[in-house]
């Protein structure tokens, strides 16, 4: 079998597996079995000038490599390219889109440097796997330095429409970069879709059958490996003796209560402020919830030196105090917002205990949320999923109730709906959704996305 080598903006805690989530414990086990190597970013931030020499950790069967980011690193590759230009555009927010050229000079310097020790560590026969936004042109920068292994690339984040892509300083040279791998895998037939409409309108590109994308004198793979999580992992959690003793606990604060739960990073694409007024909608449109039901809403903070991280909070802070000033009382907080990131096992037994899983991005790669409010609920008495037309688990996840996250009313309603349905309904939504959430898991993505990039021609030596 070949070594698999992993390559991702930050690596994993292999010897922690309490907080690790199923992505980094499928990838982690992918490693074990191949005696793989995964490379990145170690978190830490030293000064310019240090030296940045791999820092290599042997866990079992399977290495850990990573390197620190110099002060200007994480400014300008971290900070400003990846999360300042990739992240809004790539989520189709131009309006957020803060560009400046030494972020680029950032993002290419942070993708040599980790090419030159990683170019060092690949043999022939490896299968590397890189992963998501920040890394983009590292394929290229190995095949500079006569890395001839396959390389597969996975974008966990959305792919825009070419209108929305032009926009950004330098899609060209990104984009063509993307042609050095032989497998770039997206989320959705949405995001294939895009990418396709690029190299066709911007590439003079050419699509072949199976996927097969010619553009730059190079032809990749293109396709959708939608990724899943840990179905039983979620499912034990949520049916341990201590989380029956927390929904317990919630049940009696709640009295005959209903509970709406909703848990996301504190990011301006999740909708956040757009669901609390949707909240308020359900208020005013329905009043017999008041004093019923509440939105639990955890979200805890990300990327806060990025000034749009900022004013999303402020603006969430504000709504929340609104609602639960104006419909709040002495026995009842309509909202209660909690500002910080809660145990895994804990935020399982929430998903169990809520009446309704309520998952409104503006757009997102997948959401990995949603698919784990499914895995927590009960067969035989479970909650139902309103999910946002715009994130990508929307493509599989049919039967939940698919909303517009723009239209408050519709999302409103939605609300009404998942708390009046009847039971024989939630059930039968239910196993449609449990069922693909459990065939389309964390292993199965992995496997799918490990075997086509095997089915590869390695490239011939330069
Ligand atoms: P994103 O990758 O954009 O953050 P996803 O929904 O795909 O969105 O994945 C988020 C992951 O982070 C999920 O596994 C979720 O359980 C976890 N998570 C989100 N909020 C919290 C929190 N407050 N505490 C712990 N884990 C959280």
């Amino acid at each position: 079998m070949s070594r698999l080598i992993v390559v991702s903006n930050r690596t994993a805690d292999l010897e922690s597996s309490v907080q690790a989530g199923g992505l980094a414990v499928a990838i982690g086990s992918a490693l074990e079995e191949t005696g793989g190597l995964w490379f990145g970013w170690d978190g830490n931030i030293v000064d310019d000038g240090v030296e940045q020499a791999p820092n290599i950790v042997q866990h079992n069967n399977a290495t850990v490599a990573t390197v620190p980011l110099t002060r200007s690193d994480y400014d300008n590759y971290y900070l400003g390219y990846s999360n300042k230009v990739i992240w809004p555009s790539f989520h189709y927010r131009l309006g957020l889109l803060d560009f400046q050229t030494a972020f680029i000079e950032g993002y290419r310097r942070v993708n040599a440097m980790m090419a030159d020790h990683l170019a060092k560590l690949i043999s022939p026969q490896d299968l590397v796997w890189i992963h998501d936004y920040h890394l983009i042109p590292l394929a290229a920068e190995l095949r500079k330095r006569g890395v001839t292994a396959r390389i597969g690339f996975f974008l966990h984040i959305p792919f825009p429409p070419p209108d929305v892509l032009v926009a950004v300083p330098e899609h060209d040279w990104l984009i063509e970069t993307l042609f050095a791998y032989d497998i770039v895998g997206f989320q959705t037939s949405w995001d294939v879709t895009n990418f396709q409409r690029y190299v066709l309108d911007q590439a003079n590109g050419v699509l072949k059958a199976g996927g097969q994308t010619s553009a730059f004198g190079r032809t990749v793979v293109a396709r959708n490996f939608p990724i899943g999580i840990d179905v039983d992992e979620v499912r034990n959690m949520a049916h341990t003796s201590e989380a029956e003793a927390q929904i317990r606990l919630l049940a009696q604060r709640a009295l005959n209560r209903a509970q709406i739960i909703g848990v996301d990073r504190l990011d301006y694409t999740k909708g956040l402020p757009d669901r609390f007024r949707a909240f308020r909608r359900l208020l005013e449109l329905f009043p017999d919830n008041v004093k019923r039901v509440s939105l639990m809403q955890i979200a805890p903070p990300t990327r806060e030196e990025v000034a749009a991280y900022v004013d999303i909070r402020e603006e969430l802070e504000g709504l929340s105090g609104n609602i639960n000033g104006e419909f709040g009382d002495f026995d009842w907080t309509p909202v209660r917002y909690i500002h910080r990131a809660i145990p895994r096992n804990t935020l399982a037994a929430l998903f169990r205990g809520s009446k309704a899983g309520l998952v409104t991005p503006l757009r997102d790669g997948m959401n990995l949320v949603a698919k784990e409010y499914i895995a927590a609920q009960d067969d035989d008495d479970p909650g139902v999923l309103i999910l946002s037309r715009f994130a990508g688990a929307a493509e599989d996840l049919e039967e939940a109730l698919i909303v517009n996250p723009y239209d408050l009313d519709d999302v409103a309603n939605a609300m009404q709906r998942a708390l009046k349905m009847p039971l024989a309904e939630r059930i039968e939504r239910h196993h449609g959704l449990i069922g693909r959430v459990r065939t389309r898991d964390v292993k199965h993505w992995r496997e799918l996305f490990l075997r086509a990039l095997r089915d590869t021609k390695q490239q011939a030596a330069a």
